[in-house]
């Protein structure tokens, strides 16, 4: 079909681009480097972490004595800690509103966008890919960015711990009793897979979403502590992070997506590495893998170290173009 040279007017809501528009996914397992808490609930002065029932549906492996694999009895739900991905969003469009410009105000600040006044620009960093809402201009985008994953691969149950008491009764007055509190905590090591998927996104509005996401790991948890670190391991060289960064209009890769069922480590590891390597029908072992039609690369794949590489060249990106411009009359 015959592109035309005007544009129909867009009924999605979203300007035309003159750039070439991708869609990106980022898949990456994050390890907790320490305690974690992002808050679900209050049970009997107990603050809960959240956490997700898993039914089995596969049967467990174990190994016997001798080295083969022996068929268990399926057990029937698990329960697992869990970093939703809705929190994760969170984190990331605060680091966003957040982030420092050379004005010396916050980018939030800078375009009059926050949570939940969003400012509902189509220019905006933030907006344009988290979505945004303004009711009284009845302008409302879709958030052409999505979080998913967020099971931990080890079936842990949170700790609890006494804390010594409510920051809200530190002050302490005549009468009242401090208030001791316990709170759980997600154990660190745990290994969370996560994914964030951008749906029609030119390469500049793709900068914001990889300066949050990279800028998302040493803040996310809710009070204190907080952060995580991208595992590593073996990919195409020992103790690499376990990341991996698509940029594609035909989705030829398989999905380096792990089942909330798994609970071991090495098997999750083994999955991930298999999956990263098999696009369009064949293993790739390469750090970058990609396929186009004609000039146009359909397909591009980057593993480990080199994902990484280019999820901080595109936040570089970001600081350069976003946040060291400096913009007339704003
Ligand atoms: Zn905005």
């Amino acid at each position: 079909m015959a592109r035309s040279t005007t544009p129909a007017p867009a009924k999605t809501g979203l300007l035309p681009s003159k750039t070439q528009r991708y869609h990106f996914d980022i898949y990456a397992i994050l390890e907790g480097t320490q305690e974690l808490y992002f808050g679900e609930d209050v049970a009997v002065n107990v603050n809960l972490v959240e956490t997700v029932k898993v039914p089995r549906t596969l049967p467990p492996r174990q190994e016997t004595r001798e080295g083969n694999a022996q068929q268990m009895p399926p057990a029937t739900t698990l329960e697992k800690c869990y970093i939703s991905p809705t929190k994760r969003r969170g984190v990331e469009r605060r680091i966003l509103i957040w982030a420092p410009t050379v004005n010396g105000v916050l980018l939030g600040d800078q375009y009059e966008c926050g949570i939940p006044q969003t400012c509902a620009k189509q220019d905006c960093p933030i907006c344009c890919a988290f979505g945004a809402l303004q009711p009284e201009q009845d302008i409302s985008f879709v958030g052409r960015l999505t979080h998913g994953g967020g099971v931990a691969i080890q079936p842990l149950l949170p700790e609890v711990k006494q804390r010594a008491r409510h920051p809200s009764v530190m002050s302490r007055q005549e009468g009242v009793d401090p208030m001791p509190y316990k709170r759980e905590y997600n154990e660190p090591a745990l290994l969370y897979p996560v994914y964030n998927h951008c749906l029609s996104m030119t390469e500049p509005e793709f900068t914001s979403v990889a300066y949050a996401f990279l800028n998302a790991l040493s803040r996310l948890g809710a009070g204190n502590p907080k952060g995580v670190r991208l595992a590593e391991g073996q990919l195409l060289a020992e103790e690499e992070p376990l990341l991996v960064l698509d940029r594609y209009l035909a989705p030829l890769g398989k999905r380096p997506v792990l089942s909330p069922q798994e609970t071991d480590p090495n098997t999750a590891l083994q999955h991930f590495r298999e999956a990263t390597f098999f696009v369009f029908g064949k293993r790739e072992e390469q750090e970058i893998i990609e396929h186009r039609i004609g000039e146009h690369p359909v397909f591009t794949r980057w593993v480990g170290n080199r994902a990484m590489q280019e999820l901080q060249r595109y936040s570089l990106e970001f600081t350069e173009h976003v946040l060291l411009h400096v913009e007339e009359g704003r």
